[in-house]
């Protein structure tokens, strides 16, 4: 049986780039993956020839000097991704039922103030003063800067400052505190939980820069799997962890459903800690230290409509839409039964196909996981990853995606007749297809009012076993990647690896 230095549990992105980052500095490790495509939230699924991401729809900070783009560099991916630079003047855009304005999120931090401020005459200064926050708030997380620094992670200040409560601080203006919130469906933002840092590490980074991954995201995984392979790594499908076995204190080996063993000296987690612990059995882990991981809550999940266009019937939109029905973002993810839905996101990914036109529009919104739990006992099976869990499902699904479509029609009247097919996903699916607990869309919610109780160390209590992953540190690729950093930084040092990749 071969032994490993290092088996990583599941091929998302932070179980990648771990794997990258250690096969590069010479250890032999070995990814194993649940599911036949690689990638947890990166995969792409395909339905009439038209592309969907399952969760990378646009991605920050990838223009030359910035953090990611140096990260992509290190490694060997980013003069090889296909990216299309989306609208410099209004990336995002948030929209409200009572008007007719589309408020701009711009790139460029002079540019966001110069548009939302001739959007807003009179808020200038206070536009400029959020900026300044904003940018202050993401200097006091010097890994996000690629900077070498043994301070941890998280500077003290700014952890238990709330996100609404200081956008509320910078104007009194009701609209505008909205239009700068308008976004956190990208961080499933809750006005009685979200910390500032959670707001201000994701709003950074797209207003730094904003790109959609032409023909989808997966391309990020096929070319970190390829780099990983050609450095002797290995990376397998299939391969669905069901125990993870300590001895004398130590990881030994993990058990798949197969009843295979796979052996190796260290082992990296890229699934949620709860879940890590559930396939964990060891006596050495406290009580507590497992309760305290199953226990935290998760962000969100969400409802989302998957829609193949007619071809040459809807042009692209270099944008992406937040919208709400009214005047309180902060709260849209609470709301569910017949209020639903608060909102919704638009998001229309870029085919090579065509510059003009699109192929597929997709729209999600925030759901609870209430909403789906009666049907929580049917599974998606491997290996067709259809879902079949019942008429009554698939009744819920059509309603929702109704109700969303009639929302989403009253901004864009013509897309009814521009649908050729539509597929849906609850947060049932991302519990299947992804293991995300309760669906969450992207793992534990942070909570300014405890914040070290929702930071999750790479480091777990037995010494050979580690976390990666969007848990541990914060979501999205740039989050993830930060992560992968601070895990394998517990192999090679951290600054070691900091200097590695500013060199790259
Ligand atoms: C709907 C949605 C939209 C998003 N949009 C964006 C966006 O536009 N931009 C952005 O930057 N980020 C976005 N994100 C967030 C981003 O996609 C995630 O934060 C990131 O991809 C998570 O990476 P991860 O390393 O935590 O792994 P995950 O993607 O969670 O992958 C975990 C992997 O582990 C595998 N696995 C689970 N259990 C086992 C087991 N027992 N054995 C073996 N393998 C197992 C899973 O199959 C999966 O492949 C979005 C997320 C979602 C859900």
């Amino acid at each position: 049986m071969a032994q490993y230095d290092v088996v990583i549990i599941g091929s998302g992105l932070g179980g990648l780039e771990s794997a990258y980052i250690l096969s590069r500095e010479g250890y032999k490790v070995c990814v194993l993956e649940k599911n036949r495509q690689l990638g947890g939230s990166l995969q792409i699924f395909v339905r009439d020839k038209a592309i969907f991401d399952t969760g990378i729809h646009y991605i920050g900070g990838l223009d030359d000097g910035q953090n990611l783009n140096q990260c992509f560099k290190y490694f060997n991916i980013m003069d090889k991704l296909h990216l299309h630079r989306m609208d410099n003047d209004g990336f995002d855009r948030i929209t409200f039922d009572d008007d007719e304005t589309e408020y701009k999120h711009a790139q460029g931090y002079d540019n966001f103030v110069e548009q939302l401020s001739a959007q807003f005459p009179g808020e200038r200064e206070n536009l400029i003063n959020y900026a300044k926050h904003i940018q202050e708030v993401c200097n006091y997380f010097p890994l996000y800067q690629l900077k070498q620094d043994d301070a941890p992670i998280i500077g003290t200040k700014y952890l238990d400052v709330s996100a609404k409560d200081f956008i509320a601080s910078i104007t009194p203006n009701l609209r505008l505190q909205n239009v700068l919130a308008g976004s956190n469906p990208l961080y499933a933002g809750d006005g009685a939980k979200t910390p500032l840092y959670v707001h201000a590490l994701v709003v950074n980074t797209y207003i730094e820069s904003s790109y959609k991954c032409v023909n989808g995201g997966a391309q990020i995984e096929k070319l970190l799997t390829k780099n990983i392979k050609s450095m002797g790594g290995e990376i397998r499908n299939y391969s669905e962890v069901n125990r993870i076995v300590e001895k004398d204190g130590l990881i030994t080996h993990v058990e798949l459903t197969t009843g295979e063993h796979v052996e190796g000296k260290h082992f990296i987690s890229n699934i949620h800690p709860s879940t890590t612990m559930n396939l964990l059995e060891s006596d050495k882990i406290k009580k507590a230290y497992k309760n305290r991981l199953q226990g935290l809550d998760n962000s969100s999940s969400a409802f989302i409509v998957d829609i193949v266009l007619k071809p040459g019937t809807f042009k692209f939109l270099n944008h992406n839409y937040y919208h709400y029905k009214r005047n309180n973002v902060w709260d849209s993810v609470h709301v569910h039964g017949d209020a639903w839905p608060d909102g919704y996101c638009i998001f229309v990914p870029k085919s090579s196909k065509s510059d003009l036109y699109a192929d597929s529009f997709t729209i999600l919104s925030y759901m609870r996981y209430d909403e789906v739990k009666m049907w929580e006992s049917t599974f998606a099976t491997i290996p067709h990853f259809r879902e079949s869990r019942g008429e009554a499902y698939e009744d819920f699904k059509r309603d929702r995606a109704e109700r969303l479509i009639h929302e989403v029609a009253k901004k864009f009247p013509e897309i009814r007749n521009c649908i050729k097919s539509y597929t849906t996903s609850s947060p049932l699916s991302y519990r299947d297809y992804i293991g995300a607990k309760d669906g969450g869309l992207y793992g534990i919610a942070k909570d300014y009012h405890d914040p070290l109780r929702t930071f999750i160390s790479p480091k777990t209590k037995i010494p050979n076993l580690l976390f990666t992953g969007q848990n541990l540190n914060m979501h999205g690729v740039l989050g993830v990647t930060v992560g992968a950093i601070r895990t394998c930084g517990e192999f090679v040092g951290q600054n070691y690896l900091i200097g590695e990749i500013n060199k790259a």
